[in-house]
């Protein structure tokens, strides 16, 4: 039997706004892009959109 893990690095699209529940933190709190910690958050369309400091990745939460 062969044992293998994929990985697969998927590249993160500032444009796009991800949904926590597809996309669980890596690190709670942080970001899954860059690691780090610094959020501002904006209300779009009734959700809550957290959006990384340093790199820009969206996130609904
Ligand atoms: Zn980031």
């Amino acid at each position: 039997m062969t044992k293998g893990v994929i990985i697969i690095e998927k590249e993160i699209d500032s444009s796009v706004i991800y949904d926590i529940n597809e996309y669980p933190d890596k690190n709670s709190g942080r970001c899954d892009n860059c690691n780090k910690g610094h959020f501002k958050s904006i209300i779009s369309e009734r959700k809550l959109i957290r959006e990384c400091r340093n790199c820009g990745m969206k996130k609904s939460i």
